[in-house]
């Protein structure tokens, strides 16, 4: 009996063990995952308040989002759905709801140290504007204590990067357009060679040509192994250069995954192929094998980036009339 006992309280001992071990195994890879990836967010919330210290919008509610190193993300909404407050709270801007926690680079977001490796281009960029471009970017490399000689070298490859030729860059930033005024913005977004960049809207006041170069930049960069979180709500922008993207509406995570895979219709299946002519067309449905078809596959069509963004504001508006007020 005794030894019934004792073999009982030994057995529930090693259970709680291992129960503890358990936990301890699922904390500490919870742990690495906070250090490993760029951005990791668990019930990332944020609640504004108004003058009387009364909730006024809930911006943000329970994020949870993992952001792999050297990937370019795409976090997608329409105005006020949150995405500003995210890079926000991902900066230490704002601080976020209790219970809710956000790491960047695997440190606790807004970590000062971290903030240096950080490139953020604003929705609106806040520049001094009697300097012109090439005073504006020295004035961010010394705030950021680069030497004097190897901001001598970066300010010029950083200019040509962006698009700014010889004549601009000595223009006053009160003289920019706003094309202008985005590429300077970016230019002094990556002035510390950040590890990571966020890019706040940052297509808007470009032209077609200026918005390729973006998107060709921010691929560049990726190529160069940095991590990119794109916000925005022009949705060609997100397809062409995200590998995987969130579609946030009113402040809640709608869809995450990689684009193709989002647009994927699963249940229609398309078959594409070339040199037939109409008679071998209408075989091929059943003889395609034995039809011996030049670069012929079979594929997935998908949908437009345009329409899944649609359906998911028209599913998840009241009434679902398709019509939505946004509250910015
Ligand atoms: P997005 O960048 O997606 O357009 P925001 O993150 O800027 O959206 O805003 C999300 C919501 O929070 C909106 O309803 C907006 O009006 C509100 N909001 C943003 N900043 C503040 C603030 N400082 N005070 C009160 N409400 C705010
Ligand atoms: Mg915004």
């Amino acid at each position: 009996m005794i030894a019934e006992c004792r073999l009982a309280i030994a057995e529930s001992k090693t259970n709680r063990q291992s129960a503890v071990g358990k936990r301890h195994l699922f904390m500490s890879e919870a742990m690495s995952v906070a250090t490993e990836s760029a951005i990791h967010t668990e019930n990332l919330s944020k609640t504004y308040y108004d003058f009387w210290g009364r909730p006024k919008v809930t911006a943000l509610k329970n994020l949870n989002l993992t952001i792999n190193r050297g990937e370019v993300f795409g976090l997608l909404g329409p105005n006020g759905s949150g995405k500003s407050t995210t890079i926000k709270l991902l900066l230490g801007l704002i601080f976020p709801d209790r219970g809710g926690s956000a790491h960047v680079l695997g440190h606790p977001a807004g970590d000062t140290e971290i903030n240096a490796r950080i490139g953020f281009l604003p929705e609106e960029s806040y520049l001094y504007r009697f300097l012109n471009g090439e005073e504006t970017l020295k004035f961010y490399g010394r705030l950021f204590k680069i030497p004097k000689k190897e901001l001598k070298e970066r300010v010029p490859i950083l200019l040509d990067t962006v698009g700014l030729d010889e004549k601009a860059r000595k223009r006053k930033l009160r003289e920019y357009s706003k094309g202008m005024a985005r590429r300077i913005g970016l230019a002094q977004a990556l002035i510390n060679n950040p590890d990571l960049i966020l890019l706040d809207e940052p297509t808007t006041g470009l032209d077609p040509i200026g918005t390729r170069e973006m998107k060709d930049l921010i691929l560049s960069l990726k190529a160069q192994g940095k991590t990119v979180l794109l916000c925005s709500h022009l949705l060609a922008d997100v397809q062409d250069v995200c590998d995987r993207i969130t579609i946030l509406f009113r402040g809640e995570m709608m869809e995450l995954g990689h684009v193709r895979d989002l647009l994927q219709v699963k249940d229609v299946t398309q078959i594409s192929t070339r040199g037939l002519n109409e008679s071998q067309v209408q075989e091929v449905k059943t003889f395609l094998s034995r039809l011996g078809a030049t670069e012929a596959t079979v594929t997935h069509p998908t949908t437009t980036l345009e329409d899944l963004f649609v359906r998911i504001v028209r599913d998840n508006t009241p009434g679902g009339n398709g019509a939505y007020t946004s509250s910015k």
